[in-house]
């Protein structure tokens, strides 16, 4: 058992967490993760419930389906391993869903290379995710207006819900949008993990481009690390955050 704080706002959250110790491929811990930010994400509503905010998602809405969702490492190799286990023939057909995305945001100008997202400055991202918004692309994953990996979907997505009105998600701005507060986001300290450890780069893109980045990673070799490792790296990063 793992104990750890967690700052959010004047108050400090006491949680505990059972972390495997030994070494284990890096994304195996993102279930834990998960869990971890599920309960992150149900605070964050108490308190903005207790404050007199209502969350406005809802299921059947996916207008936050059709922005930019940053992917990083451990949750595409994690994604690339659901891919991998689904028939071949929902195997190309989610290629040819992929395709045809990166064919609609390449018409609308937007570059959904694996590599992109990483060299941009933080303008330059703003840009970006603007742009993707403008062109309203649906995720390769979206089908009939939800998610079909919802169990497993990015992190970006789990942590991104709304006290404005859905309708404003359509175009959303920071004028139109209030994002419900989160204690801490594993989307924003999964990318700088991308082998379980720090200070080994950073790892963000696209979701569009996760097929190009599995194939060009297939066959690099990952070294398990122990689970308290990983889980006390991610510790770190969001105090540093
Ligand atoms: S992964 Fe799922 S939740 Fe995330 S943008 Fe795609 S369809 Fe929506």
């Amino acid at each position: 058992m793992v104990e750890f704080e967690v700052q959010f706002g004047d108050s400090v959250l006491d949680a505990s967490a059972v972390v495997p110790e030994d070494p284990i491929p890096a994304q195996a811990m993102l279930p834990l993760f998960r869990s971890m930010s599920d309960a992150f994400v149900e605070f964050g509503r108490q308190v903005a419930e207790a404050e007199g905010e209502t969350i406005s998602c809802r299921e059947g809405c996916a207008h936050c389906c059709r922005q930019l969702v940053p992917m990083s490492a451990l949750e595409a190799l994690e994604i690339g391993d659901w891919i991998a286990q689904q028939p071949a023939g929902e195997q190309a057909a989610l290629k040819a869903r992929f395709e045809e995305t990166a064919r609609k945001l390449a018409a609308n100008g937007l570059n959904t290379d694996a590599g992109y997202m990483n060299g941009l400055e933080q303008q330059q991202l703003r840009a970006y995710a603007e742009q993707y918004i403008a062109a309203y692309v649906d995720c390769p994953f979206l089908r009939n207006e939800r998610c079909s990996i919802y169990e497993i979907r990015p992190m970006a997505c789990r942590e991104y819900l709304v006290t404005s009105p859905a309708e404003n998600c359509r175009r959303p701005s920071p004028e139109t949008i209030r994002r419900m507060p989160v204690p801490a986001r594993f989307g924003a300290v999964l990318p700088w993990m991308p082998n379980g450890r720090l200070g080994e780069g950073v790892v963000v893109f696209p979701l569009p481009g996760l097929l190009d980045w599995l194939a060009r990673e297939r066959g690099r070799a990952r070294p398990p690390v122990p689970g308290t490792e990983i889980f006390e790296n991610a510790i770190e990063k969001f105090r540093q955050k």
